[in-house]
């Protein structure tokens, strides 16, 4: 047994731990948890926990159905809001097959694989989320418009605002988690919050956002009202995006980073730039995996609808922010598609493999786009090689239906799931009779 395994097992006693969860995440990016006894530890670190993956969405098929969940002890945290003594604590775990090699289906493994190919390049790699939400009054009933829990707007600041006493609890549960938050405000629409955390390798990031969808939903429902990453809840309010700031080291240095150079970009994050440019409309479907995901990439509301990239444009797809002195270590690229409903190992790992693969071809990075890229007309966009992103889920998935980017990334278990599920969810939906075409219709024909 470990240090970080003996820590654990110590932890238990000492917290007068009652529930350990053991948490991983299916295909789709949604949290499954398993509570078993303190004393099932030891041999949930030696061997792992049994448990039927047939029964999770995308795991296994029937006749491979058993699964074990090895857990993460670097992950060990007591739940805050399960309360003291008893407590309840958690941990990530790894997905293993019978024979002890990694789930094909676990997207932690999916994410951990894609580092490792960067790691033999020497490259680490770093994300920041900008985590978008909305706050509304009540649990949403199906066919109602959620209302949202308060009517102000950006960086607003008002006197006994919900927005902020909210954002203070549920700050102080994650930090007590140990995910540092770095910044947070309230964003555009009425209701809607955004919490920003602290730049950390992406799989500790990537556990940090299931954590953070957790807390956020806890800490609302503690205050009676309810909490939606939906990425697109209003048709004239904006969505809830995850801008994730992104940058790769090479031990302790940024590998972004070159003084002197134009917004002081190496070549290495120019090309990094190209690739995700050059594959995002193949990646759509993963960074924006529901039908609603493409309402939010539609009409501006600082959420982009244009491959390009620019270093203080809104509109870009890829900006490179300007707001404090590139020095060394703070330079990044901000990824404006992704939102905050997507799985986050797999939007990483997608993300990081593409780009890999343009510093790996030395993609040449295309122009930068300077204007709002919104205001120009198709043919301007056109001229300039500026290429629209996927309009739908249809879109998404007929371009992701091609691309051996994803299929090597995914990895063919995961990718064949995902693609079919998607297809599912888009004949399930395109078959639905709406509001907007009743209201347009009955009246006139
Ligand atoms: N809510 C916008 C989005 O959906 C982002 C607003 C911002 O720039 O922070 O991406
Ligand atoms: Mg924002
Ligand atoms: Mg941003």
């Amino acid at each position: 047994m470990g240090k970080q395994e003996d820590f654990v097992l110590r932890a238990l006693e000492e917290r007068d731990v009652r529930f350990v969860r053991l948490w991983f995440t299916d295909v789709l990016g949604f949290l499954k948890s398993v509570a078993v006894a303190p004393a099932e530890l030891e041999g949930a670190f030696a061997e792992g926990i049994g448990f039927d993956g047939s029964a999770i969405e995308g795991f296994a098929r029937v006749f491979e159905a058993d699964m074990l969940a090895k857990p993460d002890p670097s992950t060990f945290q007591i739940l805050p809001w399960r309360g003291e003594g008893p407590s309840t604590a958690r941990m990530f775990c790894d997905i293993e097959m019978p024979d002890g090699s990694a789930s094909y289906a676990d997207p932690r493994n999916v994410l951990k694989r894609t580092l490792a190919k960067a790691g033999e390049r020497g490259f680490s790699f770093y994300t920041h989320p900008e985590i978008e939400f909305y706050l509304f009054k009540n649990v949403p009933e199906a066919g109602e418009e959620p209302v949202p829990m308060d009517r102000s707007g950006y960086f607003d600041h008002t006197a006994q605002s919900m927005g902020s006493d909210f954002r203070r609890e549920a700050i102080t549960m994650l930090e007590s988690m140990g995910i540092s938050v770095e910044f947070s405000h309230h964003e555009a629409g009425p209701g809607q919050q955004e919490i920003d955390l602290r730049y950390a390798d992406a799989l500790t990031t990537a556990d940090n956002i299931m954590t953070f969808r957790t807390v956020i939903r806890e800490v609302a429902l503690s205050q009676g009202i309810w909490a939606s990453f939906m990425p697109k809840p209003f048709t004239t309010h904006p969505g809830s995006g995850m801008h994730t700031h992104v940058s790769l080291f090479e031990g302790d240095q940024n590998a972004f980073y070159e003084a002197g150079s134009e917004y002081q970009l190496s070549r290495t994050g120019r090309s990094f730039i190209a690739g995700v440019l050059q594959h995002a409309p193949e990646m759509s479907v993963v960074t924006n995996q529901w039908v609603n995901s493409y309402k939010r990439l539609m009409f501006g509301g600082e959420a982009p609808s244009y491959v390009c990239w620019g270093h203080n444009n809104r509109s870009a797809m890829v900006r490179v922010p300007m707001y404090k002195p590139l020095k060394g270590a703070s330079t990044r690229i901000e990824l404006r598609t992704i939102d905050a409903a997507c799985n986050p190992y797999l939007a990483f790992a997608v993300v990081l493999a593409a780009g890999l693969k343009g510093v790996e071809e030395g993609y040449e990075l295309p122009r930068e786009a300077e204007d709002d890229v919104w205001s120009l007309t198709e043919r301007e966009r056109k001229s300039l090689g500026i290429e629209p992103l996927p309009k739908s889920l249809n879109e998404a998935i007929a371009i992701a239906e091609g691309s051996d980017l994803l299929a090597e990334t995914l990895g063919e278990h995961v990718f064949d799931f995902f693609l079919r599920n998607k297809r599912a969810e888009w004949d399930e939906y395109r078959g639905q009779v709406s509001a907007f075409e009743r209201d347009r219709m009955l009246p006139v024909l």
